[in-house]
């Protein structure tokens, strides 16, 4: 399966964000059903607030209806910047069918709720364990 090498990328855009003191440094891939990358982003990567999953969402102008998102950390479910975009409902409106992440939010700023929210909304969600250490390790001035 080609979920370890997709998630592997995430793993890797995430160490390229800026870092922040009051947000996590994520990295997303977003894969079509044909196993091509659609789009990519990382945390700030075009703006100063702009989350991964977000940032790959802006550049994905196709159908993401059969689509894979692989992201380093649970996508966010609350988010003070933009309350009304929080990247599990960004991935809900797109009708992305499964997630694939490898590090559960830690409570550090807020309750996650992402993975409960993905799957009551019938996404998918696959957690690669294995990864979560890269993942974590790309925020260790926040833990
Ligand atoms: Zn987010």
């Amino acid at each position: 399966m080609d979920d370890e090498r997709w998630m592997s990328r995430a793993v890797e855009l995430a160490h390229r964000s800026p870092r922040s003191s009051s947000a996590f440094a994520v990295g997303a891939v977003i894969v079509g059903p044909d196993g091509v990358e659609i789009a990519r982003g990382w945390s700030r990567d075009v703006d100063p607030m702009v989350h991964a999953e977000e940032s790959a969402l802006l550049r994905a102008n196709v159908d993401l209806r059969q689509a894979t998102l692989y992201s380093s950390l649970e996508p966010c479910s609350k988010r003070s910047s933009r309350p009304d975009a929080t990247c599990t409902s960004l991935i809900i409106a797109a009708g992305i069918p499964r997630v694939v992440l490898a590090w559960r939010e830690p409570d550090l700023f807020v309750t996650c709720e992402g993975v409960a929210l993905l799957t009551a909304a019938g996404v998918e969600v696959v957690e690669l364990p294995a990864f979560a250490e890269r993942a974590r390790a790309a925020n260790a001035h926040l833990l």
